[in-house]
């Protein structure tokens, strides 16, 4: 499953769908009031886009948060382990500290105990 990071676009999809409705309920307001007489499918149309857009990115968003919930809960089942790196050392999982040694048992900047896979 590819992971969903929306935090560079995010303001500007929710930004666009609050325009169309917006837009969409001003074009609703000037054809009640007869200022600009317009077919209807002009008038809900910006309403059903920006409907659509937000309710999708909503949908987006949730499934964004489950996975971050899902890796958060990984990870913290693996604070007190570390990783082998390229260059033999290891890193810390705890704090990310990529200086451990391997006949370390704790790790020197956050001091959590390393225990065994
Ligand atoms: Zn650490």
């Amino acid at each position: 499953m590819r992971k969903i990071n929306s935090n560079g676009y995010a303001g500007r999809v929710i930004l666009v769908g609050l325009s169309l409705i917006v837009l969409g309920l001003v074009l609703r307001a000037m054809r009640k009031r007869s200022i600009l007489p317009m077919p209807l499918l002009v008038v809900y149309a910006p309403l059903a886009i920006g409907s659509v857009v937000l309710l999708g990115f909503g949908v987006l968003l949730g499934v964004e948060l489950w996975q971050d919930k899902r890796l958060n809960r990984y990870y913290l089942g693996r604070k007190r382990t570390r990783i082998v790196l390229e260059n033999g050392q290891y890193e810390c999982q705890s704090c990310g500290y990529r200086d451990t040694r391997n006949m370390e048992n704790a790790c020197p900047a956050c001091g959590a105990k390393f225990v065994s896979e």
